[in-house]
C-alpha cells in the first residue's frame, strides 16, 4: 500500500558536496537528522565506528536512510586501502543491514569508477563492473553488498561531482588559468560534471516515488546528460569566464592523454553512464551538463566580487 506519512529520514555525510544539498532537497520530505563524522546529541555521525553506527541508526530509527559519506580520497586509498574499505564498503554494509531490520530504505551514492572505461558506450547498470582502483574496487563492493542484505535501497551510480560549495575542478581551472599561459588538460577521459544540487534533487524525488511505489527501489545511473572531456570541460570554463569579463593570464589550453598525468590511481577512459533506465522509472529528464556547470560558474564568480 502506497505510504504518504513525513518520513523519518538519517543523513550521513551532511557536510560534503552531496550531503550539503541533501540537507536542502530532504528538508520537504519530513523529518531530517544530519549528522557530520562529528555527530549530535549523542549520536555517533563517525562511519569508522561501527558500533556507533548501529547505535544511531536503532535509536533514530529512521524510514530512510542517505548515505552520503564516504572515503573519496582516491588516489590515497591506493596507500590506505584498509580505511577507504572500511568506510565505502563496511559501512554501508552495517547500514543494509540495520536499514533491512527496520523495514526502512538505504539511499546511497556510486561511482562510474566501478567500470574499467573501456569502449565509448554509455554503461548501462547491468554491465560488468571492473574497477581499476581500490576506492573502485570499494565501492563496487558496496553495490554488491548492499543488494545481498536484501534491504530496500536507492543506489546511484554517478560521476564527476561538483559543487559551489568547498574546491572543484572549475575553480582550479579558473585559478591555473588566471595564473598561468598555458593550461594542459587530460582529453582521453570522457563523461559528465554531474552538479551535487541534481543529485540531491533526484534523490528526493526518487524517494517520493519509492514511497509510493516501493518496487522502484534499486541501482541506477545518475549523471547529467551529454559527455565531454577534462579538456573540453576546462575550456568551456576557460571562455565562460572570458565571456563573463573575468581578467585571465591564459592563452592556451593543451590537449594531454592521461598518461602524461600519471596519478597513483588509474581513472576509467569512458564514464559515460546511460542514465535513461533513471529517466524512464522516475519520469525526469535530466539537464545537459552545460546547464549545471554554468549556473555554479555564475555563483562562484558572484560569490568572488562580493
Ligand atoms: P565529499 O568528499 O564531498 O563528501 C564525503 C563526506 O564524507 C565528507 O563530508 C566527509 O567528511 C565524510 N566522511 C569522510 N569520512 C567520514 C567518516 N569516517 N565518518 C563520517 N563522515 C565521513 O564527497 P561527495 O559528496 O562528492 O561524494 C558523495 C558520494 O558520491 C560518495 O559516496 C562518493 O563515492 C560518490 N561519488 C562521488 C563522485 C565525485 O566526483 N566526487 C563521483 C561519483 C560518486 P569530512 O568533510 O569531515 O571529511
Amino acid at each position: 500500500m502506497a505510504r504518504t506519512r513525513p518520513l523519518k529520514i538519517l543523513l550521513l555525510g551532511k557536510n560534503g558536496q552531496i550531503g550539503w544539498e541533501l540537507q536542502r532537497s530532504l528538508a520537504p520530505l519530513g523529518a531530517v537528522t544530519a549528522l557530520d563524522r562529528f555527530g549530535q546529541d549523542g549520536l555517533c555521525g563517525d562511519i569508522s565506528n561501527m558500533d556507533g553506527l548501529r547505535h544511531t541508526i536503532d535509536t533514530v530509527k529512521p524510514d530512510i536512510l542517505v548515505n552520503a559519506a564516504a572515503y573519496t580520497a582516491v588516489d590515497k586509498a591506493e596507500d590506505e586501502p584498509e580505511l577507504a574499505i572500511r568506510l565505502n564498503t563496511e559501512a554501508p554494509v552495517v547500514m543494509a543491514k540495520a536499514m533491512q531490520a527496520l523495514g526502512g530504505c538505504l539511499v546511497h551514492y556510486s561511482t562510474d569508477y566501478v567500470f574499467d572505461g573501456s569502449g565509448t558506450t554509455p554503461w548501462k547498470e547491468a554491465d560488468e563492473v571492473r574497477p581499476l582502483s581500490v576506492y573502485g574496487a570499494s565501492k563496487m563492493a558496496a553495490e554488491f553488498a548492499i543488494q545481498e542484505t536484501g534491504c530496500h535501497h536507492l543506489i546511484f551510480r554517478t560521476s564527476w561531482v561538483y559543487a559551489s560549495r568547498g574546491n572543484n575542478f572549475a575553480k582550479t581551472m579558473l585559478r591555473l588559468a588566471k595564473e598561468r599561459d598555458t593550461l594542459n588538460v587530460i582529453n582521453d577521459q570522457i563523461g559528465a560534471p554531474t552538479g551535487a544540487d541534481l543529485i540531491a534533487d533526484v534523490t528526493a524525488h526518487a524517494l517520493r516515488q519509492w514511497q509510493q511505489k516501493p518496487q522502484t527501489a534499486g541501482l541506477y545511473h545518475l549523471a547529467a546528460s551529454g559527455e565531454t572531456s577534462w579538456h573540453q570541460y576546462a575550456s568551456f570554463v576557460i571562455h565562460w569566464a572570458q565571456k563573463a569579463g573575468i581578467p585571465l593570464a591564459v592563452e592556451s589550453v593543451n590537449t594531454i592523454p592521461s598518461e602524461d598525468y600519471p596519478v597513483p590511481a588509474e581513472r576509467p577512459k569512458n564514464s559515460r553512464l546511460d542514465c535513461r533506465l533513471m529517466e524512464s522509472t522516475f519520469g525526469l529528464q535530466l539537464p545537459k551538463w552545460q546547464q549545471g556547470v554554468e549556473r555554479m560558474l555564475q555563483e562562484i564568480t558572484n560569490k568572488e566580487v562580493l
